[in-house]
């Protein structure tokens, strides 16, 4: 029986997709990006540890599809009334993508609608594997320079973009890309324009944006990891709204949506 690794489960959610949502999140990301508020997901699909208050912890569980389809499926009523589904998240879900596409499967099947999140640093293939069995992608596109978007993050925009273009061709998906907020990395003044020209060349017409917040910082703590936004202050209400305004002006709605 085919196993996946996951970090965490969480009910209830009504971010990362629509609806009220379940997200599990699978553990596993080769990405590096600074503001990364689930570092304990981060580098190869391998349970870790960390040291929260003292007491060592495992971090990711071995799951079965049938395992993680009767605890999710026990919000069912919640999917139903709301509109909701199941949101596969990491890591970067792509690292797991043939348990991916058999838990996805599942939920198909079951009737559940499927949303993952992704930043798409996988070959299409891995994307091709589990597309059948999706209803919606949340897709993060984060810095447009091919240059700075592989030094700070090991992200390939090229690829990105390859990934982004085959979901968009998928008639049967909802795809919506999501921009991550973050002061010094996403926000520049020729970061956002590239950003807004990309989605006007694919003809988007909304997106979401996740400002920059600070929850995640002391599991860096726990993980004995360097933490180099500490000093980094969150947007103010006004400068988001400016952003969102600039979209707007573009011809791009945006929604202030979830957490990155
Ligand atoms: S892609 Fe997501 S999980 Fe991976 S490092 Fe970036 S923010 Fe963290």
């Amino acid at each position: 029986m085919k196993k996946g690794l996951v970090f965490n489960i969480q009910r209830y959610s009504v971010h990362d997709g629509g609806g009220i949502r379940t997200i599990i999140f699978l553990k596993g990301c080769p990405l590096r990006c600074p503001w990364c508020s689930n570092p304990e997901s981060r580098k190869s699909v391998a349970p870790s540890t960390w040291r929260k208050h003292g007491k060592k912890e495992t971090i990711g569980c071995w799951r079965s599809t049938g395992e993680l389809v009767d605890e999710v499926m026990k919000d069912e009523i919640f999917f139903r009334t709301s509109g909701g589904g199941v949101t596969l998240s990491g890591g970067e879900v792509l690292m797991q993508a043939d348990f991916a596409a058999d838990l996805l499967k599942e939920f198909h099947e079951l009737g559940v609608h499927t949303a993952i999140e992704t930043t798409g640093c996988f070959p299409v293939e891995e994307l091709q594997k589990i597309t059948p069995f999706l209803n919606q992608v949340l897709f993060d596109l984060k810095i447009m320079d091919p240059k700075s978007s592989k030094q700070v993050l090991g992200l390939s925009v090229s690829l990105v973009k390859e990934n982004f273009a085959f979901l968009l061709a998928q008639d049967h998906l909802d795809v919506i890309p999501r921009v991550p907020l973050i002061p010094g990395y996403t926000t520049s003044e020729e970061n956002l324009q590239a950003l807004i020209e990309y989605l006007q060349e694919k003809e988007i017409k909304m997106v979401h944006l996740l400002p920059f917040h600070q929850y995640g910082s002391s599991k860096y703590d726990y993980l004995g990891w360097e933490y180099t936004m500490q000093e980094a202050v969150p947007l103010t209400s006004l400068a988001v709204e400016q952003i969102r305004q600039r979209f707007l002006a573009q011809g791009i709605s945006a929604n202030i949506d979830g957490l990155e």
